[in-house]
């Protein structure tokens, strides 16, 4: 038996605290108990948004809040400015036109962060207005990239146009301030930094983006955020939500919460620095150039496939770890460092890394990587 370590960048390790939360009795979707679970998941989620507006709970992954967002603020025919920076910048626009909207596009290089006054300058040749939401990727998992979602908020905010936020990587792990950044949709998951299975999304939305959610002609349904609105002022979802799931992420809000969340973002930025030690170390490329806390993404060296290392760490040292997605397909490889993660999951990692290196005939210092990783946990 290989002995298994799960660290790809979403699901996350999940607590046993946590799994146990998930295993327990079923609760009714319209009881007490589950107005209180609802109650605390939801306005805990607001510390980590940085907001005060009501966060709903929706029962899908990630992408299923995305296309909330999109639903709820846009009118097909409309235009909408998209950063894509990334696989999930891409489904930002796949989404959008797959509603009827019109996507206009700010294409950033893979591996670098938009430079926000290419924002500004297009929403300033938009002199009619026809950009009514510009739709921005926090952290794109795929890239390892975070962007500056503060000085673009600012100039977002300047004009009528929304900010909506793709914050299912890097929430939970990074600063993150909708109110104060001028956001106007934010959304997440349960499956990365929240240390849940996947199943539940959230999403809060500002005063200026509901204005545009009342008038938005876009056909919604299940996605419908006014009866959200509605339910929530009971405490309930519209239809019946994944309640083992919503169990398991109030767990894990326990948790963080007991953690709190500037010793959560501290600890990240720690597991950090110290992979990217380790692998630079090792003398490994680091893919992006701007890397966000949650994961690390390496190019290894080019006589061998990004796969096939990983298969090999896989299969012999039971460690999984991400594969590049669409044109970083088999070009790099992703460590992931998000949720439920310590020093030694990332020198076991790192360990992993360098015996499968060995194997593959490549001159590496066994113990390297972990001497630099090992020198970061060191410090106070
Ligand atoms: N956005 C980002 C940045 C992601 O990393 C992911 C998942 N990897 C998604 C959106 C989509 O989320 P899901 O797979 O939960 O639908």
């Amino acid at each position: 038996m290989v002995k298994k370590y799960l660290m790809t960048p979403g699901p996350t390790p999940v607590p046993a605290a946590v799994a146990c939360a998930q295993a327990a009795d079923m609760i009714s979707h319209r009881g007490r108990e589950f107005h209180e679970l609802f109650q605390y998941v939801s306005t805990t989620l607001r510390e980590f948004i940085g907001t005060t507006r009501e966060v709903y709970l929706l029962t899908g992954s990630g992408t299923s809040a995305m296309e909330a967002a999109v639903a709820n603020v846009m009118s097909p025919g409309e235009k909408a400015l998209v950063v894509r920076s990334g696989h999930f910048g891409n489904r930002w626009a796949e989404i959008l036109k797959a509603y009827g909207v019109m996507v206009r596009a700010v294409d950033v290089e893979w591996g670098r962060a938009v430079n926000p006054k290419l924002v500004a300058e297009r929403l300033a040749e938009d002199t009619a207005g026809e950009i009514r939401a510009v739709f921005v990727t926090f952290v794109d998992t795929s890239t390892g990239v975070v962007q500056n979602i503060e000085e673009i908020g600012g100039i977002v905010a300047e004009t009528n146009a929304l900010l909506v936020v793709d914050a299912v990587s890097g929430l939970g792990a990074m600063d993150y301030r909708m109110d104060e950044w001028n956001v106007d949709v934010t959304l997440s998951a349960s499956q990365k930094s929240f240390m849940a299975p996947p199943g539940i999304a959230f999403i809060s939305m500002s005063s200026k983006a509901w204005k545009v959610c009342e008038r938005a002609k876009c056909p919604r349904y299940y996605l419908d955020l006014r009866k959200y609105r509605q339910w929530a002022e009971k405490f309930e979802t519209p239809c019946t939500p994944a309640v083992s799931t919503l169990r398991a992420l109030g767990k894990s809000l326990e948790l963080m919460m007991e953690e709190g969340l500037a010793n959560i973002y501290s600890r990240h930025e720690k597991m950090a620095r110290a992979t990217r030690a380790a692998v630079t170390a090792l003398a490994l490329r680091l893919f992006p150039l701007n890397p966000a806390n949650v994961l690390t993404i390496i190019r290894p060296p080019d006589e061998i496939g990004a796969d096939e290392l990983r298969d090999h760490i896989a299969r012999n040292y039971g460690v999984t770890l991400g594969g590049g997605q669409a044109q970083l397909k088999n070009r790099v490889v992703r460590i992931a460092h998000m949720g439920s993660v310590g020093p030694f999951d990332v020198i076991t990692a790192i360990s992993a890394l360098e015996g499968a290196l060995a194997d593959k005939g490549f001159v590496v210092e066994l113990g390297a990587g972990v001497a630099a990783a090992e020198e970061i946990f060191k410090e106070t």
